[in-house]
């Protein structure tokens, strides 16, 4: 096998990075009203720094990047970035996820900048309940951002709903037929129990149930999409231009494909999303590491992927919060 793998045999092509802990919303779901803990303009590694280590990671085979955060388009001259990863060769995949907010303001700049494609969290279509949600936000943001996007051809825009029991799973029929009249893609997410929630009380709707609700508009087709390709399983609706997709975190990992890294805001290799394990890279990077030393240090870190997250054993997610690690 070339390129990087881990030490079950996956083939390791994907690289996350969370370019800030920085967010405009406050989502329920994600954190606390108050925000977390900002990290300091020391702990967030620079444009250079973060172009270095893809750089490095490219060479041993990364080939797909994802920009995400915090929320991505905060962080001022975010398409700079984006040239600057746009320009490694051998990265065919660079995208993007947001929460569309800003998106309106950056599509056109981002595509010029070599931007592929985006994914927009949006979890409502109902302006209320987005401010509820998101606890600051304002649903016609979003819905522009989304627009924008397909103007400047981000394309597919991929629309990721977190659905959740009693908060916003009474929409999911209203979002499928988003993708009969409108030709969106939208993609079902089972919540996950993560910052210490009671896995008991959880919010999840699993992927079966939230099917059961979508058989009432037709029967799915299997879908084959051309870009992307990540956990999640694509159908159609007959007749209809987007796509349906869903994606099982918790009912049905699917951690034996799992193909990622990420690369934290303060510059930690992180392994899987949903566990502590992460080796530093921002201090060897500052202290003159070469290239060489930094290769041995992201083979050395992936070779220790874990096997998988523990939800589906009842485990509780506890550790840093999904804006610092890049959800
Ligand atoms: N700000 C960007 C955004 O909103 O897309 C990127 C960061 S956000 C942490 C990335 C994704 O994580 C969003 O789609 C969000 O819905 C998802 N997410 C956050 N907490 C989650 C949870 N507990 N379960 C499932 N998805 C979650």
């Amino acid at each position: 096998m070339t390129g990087l793998s881990d030490s079950f045999q996956r083939p390791i092509n994907y690289l996350r990075i969370s370019v800030t802990d920085r967010c405009n919303l406050r989502c329920v779901y994600c954190m606390p009203p108050e925000g977390i803990k900002l990290m300091s303009h020391y702990d967030i590694l620079s444009y250079e720094e973060i172009y270095t280590l893809v750089k490095v990671a490219a060479e041993l085979g990364i080939n797909r990047v994802r920009l995400t955060g915090g929320e991505p388009l905060v962080r001022a001259g975010l398409p700079e970035l984006v040239r600057m990863i746009a320009g490694i060769d051998t990265i065919d995949d660079l995208s993007l996820t947001t929460n569309g907010i800003l998106l309106a303001q950056y599509a056109a700049d981002l595509k010029d900048a070599g931007l592929m494609r985006v994914n927009v969290s949006l979890d409502t279509l109902k302006p209320e309940r987005f401010r509820q949600i998101t606890r600051c936000g304002e649903l016609k943001d979003t819905l522009e951002g989304i627009k924008a996007a397909n103007e400047v051809d981000l394309t597919p825009v991929k629309i990721n709903m977190v659905v959740m029991a009693g908060i916003n799973d009474d929409e999911i029929i209203d979002f499928a037929r988003k993708t009969i009249d409108d030709g969106w893609n939208v993609r079902f997410i089972e919540h996950m129990p993560v910052n210490g929630e009671d896995i008991n009380v959880t919010r999840l709707v699993s992927v079966k149930e939230m099917r059961k609700q979508l058989e009432s508009l037709g029967i799915l087709e299997p879908f084959k999409i051309d870009k992307g390709g990540g956990p999640a399983k694509y159908f159609r609706f007959p007749g209809a231009k987007g796509t349906v997709g869903f994606i099982t975190p918790v009912t049905e990992h699917f951690c034996y494909a799992c193909n990622r890294l990420r690369l934290t805001a303060d510059g930690k290799l992180r392994l899987c999303l949903l566990r502590e394990d992460e080796i530093d890279l921002r201090e060897p990077l500052r202290s003159g590491a070469s290239v060489e030393e930094l290769k041995e240090l992201i083979v050395k870190a992936t070779a220790a992927k874990p096997k998988g997250h523990l939800l589906a054993e009842g485990s509780v997610h506890k550790g840093r919060p999904f804006s610092q690690v890049g959800g």
